[in-house]
């Protein structure tokens, strides 16, 4: 029995409605079964696919369920203002990787890393010139991650994080890869690392400048 529901993905035991049938697929026998979640604000019908494990037995394992809908990843608002292209790439390799497209998903979070480090560093540059301030953003856009992050980044801890991020998203983009025992969940973590620190640093500014002396 599936202990998720592929809809509304919270921890459920779904109800069985009674109604399966066999079938074969790729000459390998299959049953389908209708469930129902019991989750009252999903409520919702979705078949569970069971494959026979060996053609000799009658034991049947749980492939998946259908049809499933994407989870979508919520970022704060303060990641929002950070970064909107962000939060919009991050979402793209989420959907990416829960359809199992994990070769795209992985260049896909290293993209959304970039946008976030880069629009990070422009959204501290103290530049009143406006002219200037322009040239400086646009020096950022062109200079290589791993460059703007040792050069721009001035919070040690954000500087660290995002450098080891930075390195196993480079991995999922370049053809030799280097860090052989990390993959796209060690990436993941590194960029919510990152993302909190971030989001420590802004919250703190903000509350500085909200409250910049104590009261009498
Ligand atoms: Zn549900």
């Amino acid at each position: 029995m599936p202990d998720q529901c592929p809809l509304c993905h919270l921890s459920v035991t779904p109800k069985d409605q009674g109604v399966s049938i066999s079938f074969e697929s790729g000459g390998w026998p299959c049953v389908e079964r209708l469930l129902q979640c019991p989750n009252q604000k999903c409520n919702r019908l979705f078949i569970a696919r069971y494959f026979r494990s060996q053609p000799q037995t009658v034991v049947y394992f749980l492939r998946s369920c259908v049809p499933v809908e994407l989870k979508v990843v919520q970022q704060s608002a303060t990641i929002l203002r950070v970064s909107p292209d962000f939060c919009s790439i991050y979402q793209d390799a989420h959907k990416a990787e829960q359809h199992g497209l994990l070769l795209v998903a992985g260049p896909g979070y290293r993209k959304a890393l970039e946008f976030l480090i880069k629009d990070y560093i422009i959204g501290q540059l103290k530049e009143p010139d406006p002219e200037k301030l322009a040239a400086d953003k646009a020096t950022v856009e062109k200079t290589l991650l791993g460059t703007c992050i040792k050069t721009y980044v001035k919070s040690e801890q954000i500087k660290e994080i995002a450098k080891r991020a930075a390195w196993l998203g480079n991995d999922e983009t370049h053809y030799v890869r280097k860090w052989e025992d990390k993959d796209l969940k060690d990436l993941k973590k590194l960029i919510s690392l990152t993302l909190h620190w971030i989001e420590i640093e802004t919250l703190t500014l903000e509350v500085i400048a909200d409250m910049p002396e104590g009261k009498v």
